[in-house]
């Protein structure tokens, strides 16, 4: 009985899905693995598997499933439901909203994963009842989000708000995407990793030579550890990135001038204790003072279920359920 909601979080490794009643509460999830490497129509099937999943684990009806909403990543045609490009799940002008509504005869609501959780946290999370909001989420890459006058900036054609590439310094270190000096190459997951290993290479002593051995990104649950037992190594890499993160959110402060900044991601959920003091030190060399004194600068509330809940703001913002 009720409303239900199926919201979806695609990404190249795995897709989460849950299903959320008319009070946003999340009844039941399910979780796959996405198995990218088998091609576009195998990730269409997995996506119907996880929904048909959640339909028989939890019990619903299936009339009461009001839309399917979703984030995932690459750059995405909201209007249109298609994904124009998504190169870790190989998608390419793919027409996932026709496929879903196809399927499921409901409406269907995708945006950009990063986009979409940065939503949830405004309209769930902790940026919710704030009109101007950034949001800035740090894992194995950055990616981030932009509220301007209680609506998601994403640009003129869904690309907006690459937060994570904007270029710090020119000729900084290489970054996946292929220039120099982003915010990405300093602060990310990857970056920590790279300043962890020229560490160990320089002959820094630290107990991070397993952890980071042949990989390229370490486990925040390794770092966490060894942040906790003072290594040294750990505790500089960290500080690093935090300091390039302030100069990046710094920017964004200055040119957005935000009432809430959120920062969140996998980096963050595991460090947060060590992540905000430093940063809130070093934003005060980034940020103009009035600047600074306007905005609150919050730890993610939704943490692993921003984009779930963020699809399910989508379906609000776009459908009006
Ligand atoms: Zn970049």
């Amino acid at each position: 009985m009720g409303q239900k909601f199926i919201c979806m979080d695609i990404g190249g490794s795995k897709i989460l899905g849950a299903v959320v009643d008319e009070n946003n509460e999340i009844l039941h999830r399910v979780k796959k693995k996405t198995k990218a490497e088998l091609g576009t129509e195998a990730v269409d099937s997995r996506i119907k598997e996880v929904i048909e999943e959640l339909i028989a684990e939890s019990k619903i009806d299936r009339e009461d499933i009001r839309a399917i909403g979703a984030g995932a990543p690459g750059v995405i045609d909201t209007d249109k439901g298609t994904v124009l490009y998504a190169p870790n799940i190989q998608w390419k002008d793919h027409p996932l909203g026709r496929i879903i509504e196809e399927a499921y005869k409901v409406p269907f609501v995708v945006g950009n994963d990063v986009n979409v959780g940065v939503l949830g946290e405004w309209k769930y999370g902790a940026a919710r009842g704030y009109s101007h909001a950034l949001g800035i989420f740090v894992g194995t890459g950055i990616g981030g989000g932009i509220i301007i006058d209680n609506k998601l900036f994403t640009g003129s054609k869904f690309t907006g708000a690459e937060v994570g590439h904007m270029t710090l310094n020119t000729e900084g270190p290489l970054c996946n995407c292929g220039q120099r000096g982003c915010l990405e190459a300093y602060a990310s997951k990857i970056a920590i990793t790279r300043e962890i290993k020229a560490g160990l290479h320089m002959g820094v002593e630290s107990s991070l030579a397993e952890a980071v051995e042949n990989k390229e990104v370490i486990k925040s649950g390794a770092l966490k550890k060894a942040i906790n037992e003072g290594d040294k190594l750990a505790l500089s890499a960290l500080d690093r990135a935090v300091y390039y993160l302030a100069a990046g959110a710094g920017n964004l402060i200055n040119i957005f001038n935000p009432e809430v900044l959120v920062l969140g991601g996998g980096v963050m959920e595991a460090l947060e204790e060590d992540i905000i003091p430093l940063f809130n030190k070093y934003i005060t060399r980034f940020a103009w003072p009035t600047m600074l004194s306007q905005v609150k600068i919050k730890p993610s509330e939704l943490k692993d279920d921003a984009i779930i809940y963020g699809a399910r703001a989508l379906i609000n913002e776009r459908l009006g359920f």
